[in-house]
């Protein structure tokens, strides 16, 4: 309860759950100061923080914010060598993150998601499996609602399924999932943790303060992983789209997606595509079973849903064209795996803001590609990549737009028309869900 937390709390960065944090603390009655750089003293939910007791410092971080304070609840995002952090570890004065503090507000089962991809897809399953089994669950955490939020709305008999990310686990001491799911661990925001083993470390807070009776589910094909995991004390239910894990937990063969023993759907009937899908929904089985799941539940999830928005979502089949939007694809890797989930016939749209790379990375990817096009700043560098691969049919386009209407005339019945850009979407729009959207827009309009 809130007894053991500490009385004086510097809340440090506001945004979304720093605010929910601060709002939390000082409705439990803690002496709450905010520090946010940014934030102006007009900004209506600051006004409303210090009116609820909190003392405001806003427009810089000075050192002074931490006068008798006895802990820290950072935004996940301030790194560690922010001189406010620095100076409170330097003290030795504990530093939080938001998600930390769920433990203190509700007791309900909490199913808890990282990896460092297919957190949100994982997530969404998840949720919507449950949903569709009837059970009660929430959404929170890294996906945009605060978790702390979500845990003042807690109902006896529900669970909240929370997306965790690295920087929201590093900051915590007791948080404690009931089932926890780590998908994978690549080398990411290592700019942020310094080094791949702290980053592997806040990954594995996920499950380091599990009990015997609650669960780890987690990527028996990822070896980092397969030796993190010995030795946890909670059960371990392992996932692998390679391996046969009859015995086990979650795996798949040609045919169907097992649970143990037990088919739960065939291939088929799935309408993700994509090895690293699957192995976002053998993680999502594995976790919806645990806590309750259906097959026909699961089932009913797997045969509607057409992935989260801007990844590899199925847009629909459009006049014969399979049409998929990547939009969300910002780089090389992850335009790889978006060609490489397809046997059939693929017209790729592709280009964006030039990071000075080139794309030759791609080449052994295009196989199944037979026309493309390009755009963006990028558009000459991947056209000379198209060349090398040896495509035949490569256009040009002004713009994803342009790109789509182009495309849709290259596509012939039975094809497959993506838009996977293999950078990031700034040259030319706001943002890769604006380029995502502009896309959905205009395929919409081919007859
Ligand atoms: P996150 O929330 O971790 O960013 P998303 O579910 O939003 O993950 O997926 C983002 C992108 O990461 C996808 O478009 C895909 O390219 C890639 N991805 C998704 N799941 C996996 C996975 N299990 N393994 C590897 N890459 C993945």
């Amino acid at each position: 309860t809130w007894k053991q937390f500490p009385e004086k709390v510097l809340v440090l960065g506001l945004a979304r759950s720093g605010t929910a944090a601060a709002n939390v603390l000082l409705e439990s009655g803690k002496d709450v100061t905010v520090n946010d750089a940014a934030a102006s003293y007009e900004d209506v939910p600051v006004l409303a923080l210090q009116e609820k007791g909190a003392r405001l410092v806003l427009g810089s971080h000075p050192l002074s914010v931490l006068e008798g304070i006895e802990m820290v609840v950072k935004n996940p995002g301030i790194r560690y060598d922010h001189p406010v952090v620095a100076e409170a570890q330097k003290r030795s004065i504990p530093v939080i993150t938001e998600v930390e503090l769920v433990a203190y507000i509700t007791e309900q089962p909490i199913i808890g998601i990282t990896g460092s991809n297919g957190k949100t897809t994982t997530t969404t399953l998840v949720t919507e499996m449950l949903e569709k089994s009837d059970c009660k669950v929430k959404l929170a955490g890294n996906i945009g609602i605060a978790a702390t939020e979500v845990a003042q709305t807690m109902q006896a008999d529900e669970k909240v399924v929370m997306e965790l990310s690295s920087f929201q686990l590093q900051g915590i001491n007791t948080f404690r999932p009931s089932t926890a799911v780590l998908l994978n661990i690549y080398e990411a925001h290592l700019d942020y943790h310094g080094d791949l083993e702290s980053y592997v470390r806040a990954k594995c807070n996920i499950f380091k303060n599990q009990h015997a009776d609650d669960y780890l589910v987690y990527n028996a094909d990822d070896p980092t992983l397969e030796e993190k995991v010995k030795g946890t004390k909670a059960k371990n239910i392992a996932f692998s789209a390679t391996k046969n894990l009859y015995h086990t937990g979650a795996w798949a063969d040609d045919t169907h997606v097992y649970f143990f023993d037990e088919a739960i759907i065939p291939l088929e009937d799935i309408v993700l595509v994509g090895k690293h899908n699957l192995e976002n929904i053998l993680a999502a089985v594995a976790a919806a079973k645990l806590n309750g799941a259906t097959n026909e539940g699961i089932q009913h999830v797997l045969k509607t849903f057409s992935g989260v928005k801007h990844r590899l979502e199925f847009v629909g089949l459009l006049h014969g064209r399979y049409v998929y939007n990547d939009s969300k694809a910002t780089n090389i890797l992850a335009t790889q795996k978006a060609l490489d989930s397809f046997k059939k016939d693929i017209v790729l749209l592709a280009g964006g803001l030039d990071r000075g790379n080139e794309f030759d990375e791609l080449i052994p990817h295009l196989h199944h590609v037979k026309a493309m096009v390009v755009f963006g700043e990028t558009a000459p560098k991947l056209e000379r990549v198209g060349k090398e691969a040896g495509i035949q049919v490569i256009e040009h386009a002004a713009g994803v737009d342009d790109a789509a209407k182009t495309g849709f005339s290259l596509a012939d019945e039975g094809d497959i028309l993506l838009l996977s850009p293999a950078c990031a979407s700034w040259d030319q729009y706001k943002t890769f869900e604006e380029r995502g959207d502009i896309f959905v827009q205009a395929v919409h309009t081919m007859k």
